[in-house]
């Protein structure tokens, strides 16, 4: 073999083993053929290491076997990363079908993911039914409750207010007397206790009928209930007749605040369907130590019992008055 011809193959044997392509210089640069066979190798060997770097981006130019074979690899590897990024956006109809094991081993993954998928959407779906029934419950709860509570409490202002005037019943009136009562001896403060009844009103039922008297009665309750002061209440006693606690006050205050009430009666004729007509009542007063008539009054049974004698002296007296009682009056009685 000549020396050029052997040159020529350990160039070919460098191209193809050496680390670094050798360059093609001197007499076996002016060989046609070594110098296709190097570009040929060298392209080759450009593509293949950038393939091995992870590099599909070159394109192959060079003709042969070879270079069709890693044409066909290039074009596989870019079809794959394709279906993997068609699998990361949820096409699990994606299968590989060109690199054996490998193409087993994915498509059973992408198998599996699809299962999972399916199986947590199944959770996810009845999870988000069971929250539903859940909320469906809690809200059924709480409006049970809250309908509850709103029966509570009408149940609890019908069992302590008189249905027809909405003033407090005479048991829960007398409940709440007593408390203030017993607070009143215990500060030693002053307070009173009127009985109020409407004047001749068997005679307006009689002659405007039970439904206009019981109007009356809602009507004087209103006309009360915008003049008491903020600690003093009212009840229904009974009928036609009323009761009041005035907090913190003496026997000249208590007297004033019932003459108010009956002025405010008399000057607010009730409005029927015929035209107004006047109503009065009558006022008895009993103070709660009373510094005129000390340990007279001293619980509300007394101071009721009192204020009802005051009352009658009031009806005898002419009606449309306020009385206080006194250890005078009862020495008249
Ligand atoms: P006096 O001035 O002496 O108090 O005379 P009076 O007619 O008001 O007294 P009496 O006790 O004789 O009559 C009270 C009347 O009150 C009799 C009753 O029919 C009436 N009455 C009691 N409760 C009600 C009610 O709820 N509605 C109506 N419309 N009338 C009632
Ligand atoms: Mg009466
Ligand atoms: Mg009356």
């Amino acid at each position: 073999m000549e020396e050029k011809e052997y040159l020529a193959l350990e160039h070919i044997k460098k191209l193809l083993k050496d680390n670094t392509i050798p360059p093609l210089e001197g007499e076996l640069a002016e060989l046609p053929l070594l110098q296709d066979i190097h570009n040929d190798l060298k392209a080759i060997r450009e593509t293949v290491y950038a393939f091995s770097m992870g590099d599909l981006s070159p394109t192959i130019k060079v003709r042969g076997i070879i270079p069709g074979c890693l044409k066909t690899l290039q074009a596989h590897l870019r079809h794959m990363i394709w279906q993997v990024q068609m699998v990361e956006q949820g096409d699990f109809l994606q299968q590989v079908q060109f690199l054996g094991e490998f193409s087993t081993a994915f498509n059973s993954m992408v198998r599996q993911f699809d299962a999972t998928l399916k199986t947590l959407k199944q959770k996810e779906e009845a999870l988000t039914a069971l929250a539903d029934s859940l909320q469906e419950e809690v809200d059924s709860r709480n409006s049970a409750v809250e309908a509850l509570r709103e029966s509570e409490s009408q149940f609890k202002y019908l069992a302590s207010h008189d249905p027809l005037t909405g003033a407090l019943n005479r048991r829960s009136f007398m409940d709440r007397a007593i408390i203030e009562l017993a607070s009143c001896i215990n500060h030693n403060i002053s307070c009173s206790i009127s009985m109020m009844d409407i004047d001749h009103f068997k005679q307006f039922n009689d002659t405007y009928g039970h439904q206009a008297g019981d109007e009356v009665l809602r009507h004087i309750v209103t006309v009360i209930s915008s003049l008491l002061r903020k600690n003093d209440f009212l009840g229904r006693y009974g009928g036609e007749e009323f009761i009041f606690y005035f907090s913190h006050v003496d026997r000249g205050t208590s007297i004033a605040i019932a003459e108010r009430v009956r002025e405010a009666i008399a000057g607010s004729p009730v409005k029927l369907k015929s035209g107004p007509v006047p109503i009065t009542a009558s006022f008895g007063v009993a103070v709660l130590q009373d510094s005129e008539n000390p340990e007279e009054n001293n619980d509300l049974e007394t101071c009721i019992h009192h204020a009802d004698i005051a009352l009658y002296q009031a009806k005898k007296g002419g009606r449309n008055k306020v009385v206080c009682f006194s250890k005078e009056l009862a020495e008249i009685l």
